[in-house]
């Protein structure tokens, strides 16, 4: 059986159909200028309705005269055709639009506008950046082309183009995008660091701190690179600045502050620069961060985590105490603590570790772009309290 027409596009059809005949005078196909609706856009909409794209698209190829109705439903069924996967339809449809010489400039431009999306949709890269391109100059489709071309930047990676037209995007009217520019700063910082670039990548880091004075990431890829630099007291410095401009962010520099503190013999600045944050976040990270060093000294933790953990629990501090606990020399005691610490770990495993403020992902790596709604510097640590249960 014919794939039936579904609801996606009898509804919209409907409407552009119904809509294609009133601006026509829905007695007849005769047109209020006169004008009568061709045989060809009649004979598309018949196949359609009959549940014929394939015929419909080519009847109303060979459609010779298209007033402006008739260019709007053009483009609806090219979009329509678009949204339901069927590029290959909604290419033919625009591509044929946008050869003939009788659209007006803003019909001209609504339609390659389409087609740029269509060569998107069909992984045509190169086709669609050259239209979104030549559209972003001027005209009414310059800011949807900018942003465009923005998302096929992203895609290819190409960030110092992503961060020029970012800067166009907002030469016409449109949010300054700081955020974003600077995390194209981060990504190339990144990119320098996996050349060996160390100077280049942390001159880019500094880049992206100068657009945005609130992003995290800089101060990572600073600190890590001054740490492999071996200048610890720098890479503390840049890492204190974290809880300052985030302070969801903490888990993030517990260990790393850890070890660079370590390097350069500031534990007990370390530990108090961790209290001070506890009493802002309940991050439990200085509680974990002393935990630490007590075993790293052969000191069993157990007690001090016991107590943290009754004060303020989380899912951290539960692991770390179930793991610090000593096995009692009752074996059946000690098979069920076992037991429970898999069963923990299990639980833990599946939890997830970080959040996207934007679209509630909740994936198990730190992205600086989320993978599902695409926004930037939306995920961040997944909050960590064991909330107790109420009523
Ligand atoms: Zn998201």
């Amino acid at each position: 059986m014919v794939d039936s027409l579904s609801v996606w596009l009898v509804l919209p059809l409907g409407i552009a159909l119904g809509w294609y005949m009133r601006g026509r005078g829905s007695e007849s196909p005769q047109a209020a200028d006169g004008s009568a609706a061709t045989p060809e856009t009649l004979a598309g909409m018949n196949h359609l309705v009959n549940d014929d794209p394939d015929q419909a698209v080519a009847s109303l190829l060979r459609a010779t005269e298209l007033d402006s109705h008739a260019v709007e439903l053009h483009l609806t069924l090219g979009v329509l055709f678009r949204k339901r996967g069927e590029v290959d339809r909604a290419l033919r449809i625009h591509e044929a639009l946008a050869e003939r010489g009788q659209l007006s400039t803003d019909q001209m431009e609504r339609t390659r506008f389409e087609l740029g999306q269509d060569y998107l949709k069909a992984g045509m890269i190169d086709r669609a950046e050259e239209l979104f391109e030549q559209l972003s100059h001027r005209g009414l489709y310059a800011t949807p082309a900018l942003e465009a071309l923005i998302s096929v930047h992203e895609q290819s990676r190409e960030w110092r183009r992503a961060i020029e037209a970012s800067r166009r995007l907002t030469a016409v009217g449109a949010q300054p995008r700081q955020l974003q520019i600077a995390q194209y700063y981060c990504e190339l910082a990144d990119q320098a660091k996996a050349a060996k670039d160390a100077g280049e990548a942390q001159r880019l880091a500094q880049r992206a701190l100068e657009e945005d004075a609130g992003c995290v990431r800089a101060n990572l890829i600073l600190a890590r690179l001054q740490e492999d630099a071996g200048d610890a007291r720098a890479a503390i410095r840049s890492l204190r600045e974290v809880p300052d401009q985030d302070i969801r962010f903490v888990p993030e520099i517990v260990e790393p502050l850890l070890r660079c503190s370590q390097t350069a013999g500031q534990i007990d600045e370390f530990l108090e620069f961790l209290r001070d944050i506890d009493d802002e976040t309940s991050t439990s990270a200085s509680v974990i961060a002393q935990a630490r060093l007590m075993r790293d000294n052969g000191v069993n933790p157990q007690s001090y985590l016991a107590e943290s953990f009754t004060a303020s629990p989380s899912w951290t501090l539960l692991d770390q105490l179930m793991q610090a606990v000593d096995l009692p020399t009752d074996e059946t005691m000690a098979a069920a603590l076992t037991s429970l610490r898999d069963a923990l770990k299990t639980a833990s495993a599946g939890r997830a570790r970080y959040r996207c403020t934007s679209c509630g992902l909740g994936p198990g790596l730190l992205f600086w772009q989320c993978p599902s709604c695409k926004q930037w510097g939306s995920v961040i640590p997944a909050d960590d309290k064991l909330v107790p249960a109420k009523g």
